[in-house]
């Protein structure tokens, strides 16, 4: 079994995981059938409380 010659260093490991995978990258956007909001794929509309034509959560629109 191969063996690293050497110890990755604190610093070396710690500039990797600051640019690869430990990064988290903007969520995506999708927009929502509904209403045309940009919402996160695969989760309830943020704005109008639909999923799939389907009223998940009820929102109460405040009157002024
Ligand atoms: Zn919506």
């Amino acid at each position: 079994m191969p063996v690293p010659k050497h110890k990755t260093a604190k610093t070396k490991s710690r500039m990797r995981k600051a640019t690869g995978y430990y990064k988290v990258d903007a969520l995506p956007v999708s927009t929502c059938p509904h209403c045309g909001a940009k919402k996160v794929p695969h989760r309830v509309c943020d704005a109008c409380g639909y999923y799939k034509d389907k009223q998940i959560i009820t929102k109460v629109v405040k009157e002024a």
